[in-house]
């Protein structure tokens, strides 16, 4: 709402938008315009210079604030450190933390979360930015006494339908030069368990000590999510794809005497000095050394397009499937826009509906509550998507 402060940092979600640039084939010219300063996208079809495709279901102007308001201008980099950076952050402090990219097929979710390629210094995207910074904090904190671990995975959601993008290769595989297909992706359970809340059971966890071991990690992922391409045209854009990042940070904090926290060394010269038989040491210890504990999750969603199928046209396998796509980007903005209204309305009692579907089930402990939320919605500027455009700012205004 307009009487929030612009950035909404305490905001339980965050959305901004993202407007690509037009593509060689969209001559039409642009129908949003960005405004930074005041971080609103304006949609109209009747600018003079829009010869409008759509004059007899015309569109007035519509304005919209947000967050952040990203134009066609806008680079990786700078997305990255005004909406992405502060949620690694969180990520790093312990708490669990999910970025979403929204919008229709073609509007640069993709683009947005991996970019065009994962080494590339200029078009590569959030995934991998968030993962050099976690490496940097790490390298930045490298001390006797501080341990990080970090897994990666990767998860498809796919008609209702979890899986594993990163699983060990199995057999069953099609021999080279054949005609058969890839065996589908094995189908895994959502469970819970008081120590280690939603998990996905059977999920692969790659232990991850540099960048290029999640690149890798990037490329074979993608290589699974096109394996169904072969039977089914475009599939990314009709399964969801969440990579996890788990960061794992542990702390010996050692105490002097006088019950101040003492550096490892001097921790050592105090025991070394005091003279103690090994029994008395390791008493003393017990009270004088404590292990801190911190874990924080980061999920970054790349979502399947938004745009609604003809359902009219659609058909069978079609039609069930854009049927499940509706649903479950339903539910997420349900999901997100109940949280919105806890947030303003400052109770916790307003119900949310995670259990509605898998991929706010799978998310249930990393939305709300101390986790930040944030929704990165991308549009088109072309006259043709205007319709589009619109249902997608409208769904991103809901999370407001
Ligand atoms: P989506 O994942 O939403 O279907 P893509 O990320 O595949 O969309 O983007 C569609 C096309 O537009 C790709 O060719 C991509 O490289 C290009 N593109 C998207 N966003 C941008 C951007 N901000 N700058 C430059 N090219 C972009
Ligand atoms: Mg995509």
């Amino acid at each position: 709402s307009a009487a929030r402060s612009p950035r909404g940092h305490d905001d339980a979600v965050k959305v901004v938008v993202r407007v690509r640039p037009l593509l060689a084939h969209e001559s039409s010219g642009s129908v949003a315009r960005v405004d930074k300063r005041l971080q609103t996208v304006t949609i109209s079809d009747v600018d003079n210079d829009v010869p409008t495709i759509n004059r007899q279901r015309s569109v007035a102007v519509h304005t919209f604030a947000f967050d952040d308001a990203y134009d066609a201008g806008s680079t990786q980099a700078e997305v990255y450190e005004t909406t992405a950076q502060p949620v690694v952050e969180s990520c790093l402090q312990g708490y669990n933390a999910t970025m979403f990219a929204y919008g229709q097929t073609g509007t640069g979710k993709t683009y947005t979360m991996d970019g065009s390629e994962a080494r590339d210094p200029v078009a590569r995207g959030i995934i991998p930015r968030s993962v050099e910074q976690i490496f940097r904090h790490v390298a930045g904190h490298a001390q006797k006494n501080v341990r990080f671990l970090a897994r990666a995975s990767c998860i498809q959601i796919y008609q209702e339908i979890v899986s594993d993008l990163l699983a060990p290769p199995r057999n069953g595989i099609a021999p080279e030069g054949t005609s058969a297909v890839a065996s589908p992706l094995e189908a895994l359970a959502i469970r819970e368990d008081p120590k280690r809340g939603v998990y996905v059971d059977g999920l692969s966890e790659w232990v991850v000590r540099q960048p290029s071991e999640v690149y890798a990690l990037m490329d074979r992922a993608s290589r699974s999510r096109a394996t169904g391409a072969t039977r089914m045209n475009d599939f990314s854009s009709r399964s969801h794809a969440v990579f996890v990042v788990i960061v794992e940070h542990s702390e010996t904090v050692y105490v002097g005497e006088d019950g101040r926290e003492l550096a490892p060394d001097d921790f050592a010269r105090e025991m070394r000095s005091a003279g103690l038989k090994r029994a008395e040491a390791l008493a003393r210890l017990e009270n004088r050394v404590k292990q801190t504990f911190r874990v924080g999750k980061l999920n970054l969603v790349d979502l399947a397009g938004s745009e609604r199928v003809g359902v009219s046209g659609a058909t069978g396998q079609r039609l069930e499937e854009s049927k499940k796509i509706n649903a479950s980007l339903s539910a997420l903005g349900n999901v997100i826009a109940a949280l919105a209204t806890r947030q303003t309305s400052g109770t916790t009692r307003k119900h949310v509906p995670y259990r509605d579907s898998k991929l706010t089930r799978l998310l249930e402990d990393s939305l709300g509550g101390n986790c930040r939320t944030t929704m990165l919605a991308t549009i088109s500027p072309a006259a043709e998507s205007i319709a589009e455009t619109l249902s997608t700012l409208k769904f991103a205004m809901r999370a407001k």
